[in-house]
Order: C-alpha cells, then sequence, then structure tokens
C-alpha cells in the first residue's frame, strides 16, 4: 500500500545566490495527490485506522489539497471517505471546483455546510446527524494537527539534510512546522512561512514541539490564504520556467517568493546553506487558474495535475 511503499523523496539544487546555496527537498514528488506533507500526515491515520471504523469524516475548503488526498487515500485504502465542505454555495457548482470534482469521482460523498456551521466542526447539528447515521466513523481534523500527523511530519529529514543551517517551510496549521522542529540537529533552524495571518503560530504547535526554537517570517502572506498577486504569479512562472519545478500558489510559492526576495535585499540572517521542503499541493493550482481566467487576470503556465 502507499504509506509503506514509497521512495523517500530527492534533494534538488536551485544553485547559488548571493553565496547562498539553496536546495529543496520534493516532497511534492511522494505521489501526484497525496502529496508533500498530506502524505506524511496521512500516513500514520490510515496506518492505524481501526477494523470497525469503515468511514473517514473530515473537512475542507472547496480547493482544499487536504480533502483531495483524503479522498485518493481512502480510494486506495478501501475506506469511505466523507467531506464536509466550506461554503453551501458549492452545493450546485460542484464541477466550478476540480477539487470537488475530483473527491466525488474518488468515491468521496460530500456535504456542504454554511460557513456559521462549518466553523463548528464537529459539533454542527449537520455533522452530529452524520455522526448518530454513522456510528463507527472515525474524524480527522481539517489540516490534521494531532500527534500522529506530526510523527509523520518527522520522517521528513534524513541524515543527509544536517549540512544546512536553515529547513524553510510553509505554514497552515503548524504540523509540518512541528514535525520539523522536533527533528531538526541543534545548529539548525526551522524557519515558518505562514500562508495566513495568524496571532500566534506558538500556541497552535507548542502543544507537539519538545522545544518553541523557531522563526517565522510573516510578511509573505500576499494578503491572506488563498490571494495572489500577478507579481506573485509572475514569480512562479519564472521559477517554472528557470527550473522545471511547479509550485503551488497557496503555500510554497509564497514561500519561494519570500526566500528569494530576502535574500535579493540583504536580509537573510540564518545562514547559507538553506534546505526549502516542498510540501507539495499542485492540485490546487487548476483551480487557482480557473479563478484568475475568470478574473481575466494571467495565470500558472502548469496546471496538470488534476
Ligand atoms: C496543507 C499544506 C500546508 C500547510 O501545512 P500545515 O502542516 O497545516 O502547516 C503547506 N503546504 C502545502 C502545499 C499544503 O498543502
Amino acid at each position: 500500500m502507499i504509506f509503506n511503499t514509497f521512495k523517500n523523496s530527492i534533494n534538488q539544487s536551485l544553485g547559488k545566490h548571493q553565496g547562498h546555496t539553496i536546495v529543496i527537498k520534493r516532497e511534492d514528488q511522494l505521489h501526484p495527490i497525496i502529496s508533500g506533507n498530506k502524505f506524511r500526515k496521512l500516513k500514520y491515520v490510515f496506518q492505524s485506522l481501526p477494523k470497525n471504523a469503515p468511514i473517514l469524516l473530515t473537512f475542507g475548503g472547496a480547493f482544499s489539497n487536504h480533502l483531495a488526498a483524503t479522498a485518493e487515500a481512502g480510494a486506495k485504502y478501501g475506506v469511505q471517505t466523507i467531506g464536509i465542505v466550506r461554503g453551501e454555495e458549492w452545493q450546485n457548482k460542484i464541477e466550478e471546483s476540480e477539487t470537488l470534482s475530483f473527491c466525488q469521482k474518488r468515491g468521496m460523498k460530500l456535504f456542504f455546510l454554511s460557513r456559521a456551521s462549518y466553523s463548528k466542526k464537529e459539533n454542527a447539528t449537520e455533522v452530529q446527524n452524520l455522526l448518530k447515521q454513522f456510528p463507527n466513523t472515525y474524524l480527522l481534523p481539517e489540516g490534521g494537527l494531532s500527534t500522529i500527523a506530526v510523527q509523520g511530519c518527522e520522517e521528513i529529514l534524513n541524515n543527509e539534510d544536517e549540512e544546512f543551517d536553515a529547513i524553510c517551510v510553509s505554514i497552515g496549521t503548524g504540523c509540518t512546522l512541528a514535525g520539523l522542529v522536533n527533528t531538526v540537529k541543534p545548529h539548525q533552524k526551522v524557519i515558518g512561512f505562514p500562508a495566513i495571518q495568524y496571532n500566534s503560530i506558538a500556541t497552535l504547535v507548542n502543544p507537539f514541539i519538545k522545544n518553541p526554537d523557531f522563526e517565522l517570517q510573516t510578511d509573505y502572506t500576499f494578503g491572506g490564504y488563498a490571494k495572489v498577486t500577478t507579481e506573485l504569479i509572475d514569480f512562479m512562472n519564472q521559477f517554472y520556467q528557470q527550473y522545471r519545478i511547479p509550485l503551488d500558489p497557496v503555500y510554497t510559492g509564497k514561500m519561494l517568493f519570500g526566500i528569494f526576495d530576502l535574500i535579493k535585499k540583504k536580509k537573510w540572517v540564518w545562514g547559507k546553506k538553506i534546505l526549502i521542503i516542498h510540501t507539495g499541493g499542485l492540485q490546487g493550482i487548476a483551480p487557482m487558474n480557473r479563478k484568475l481566467s475568470n478574473k481575466g487576470l494571467s495565470q500558472l503556465y502548469y496546471s496538470k495535475y488534476l
């Protein structure tokens, strides 16, 4: 099965930039849909699913990498999945989200909640009713910040990565950051690039880390979650042309922009050997291109992941 038999990802060089050696760990190549950190986070969830819990219920937005990965893993493992989708308006336009169409094709049952209900998560009346109907359901939180998800993310780094000074990762819930912080060596520093404006990442991740020693670089959220600018899209297209490495528009594109920008402005202070974690998420490119196209804005060149 996929979580037992996979090849670890490779480190790819991005060359030297003003004296900095930059390398990217291609976790996006673990699997086209269960890619990057979603692979790491779901691994122990699927491996430890109780035999009598035939249904896995989870949550996500209409373009969620987590929903797509869960639907795909469920299909592969023969586990029925239920996706609780944020926004009831999606009910009647599933075909407008490549992500939701994909989830449905892979057998995920979708239920659509208003934003108010969605924010209550498993306490929403609709979800409670589902749980009554299917009592053996296993609840998987959105983003998956949990002990077993962090455990999966503790397997991203290996001995060869000890040569780096800085390990860079994009942040949603901070789960991946926690796994990295728990496994770096004393001479290494993890630098997190939040994709969302947070009041306190530390409050979120502290219960899961041994030592709260990491840095945050919060200047590259580009106005918030899933918001992009033409400057960002142009950067990502240029990056693809130069390295043939696709980035996702929600997380890794923003982080890479940030790293190169900081180096260019001589504001990079975390050492000369930089390892960047490519956390995947490429399925999100197609829906982003659709949004950009609807607004008449320039799109990403590459989108064939769904
Ligand atoms: C989900 C996701 C993240 C955020 O990961 P967390 O562990 O929630 O911080 C980062 N990058 C990509 C591509 C993702 O899909």
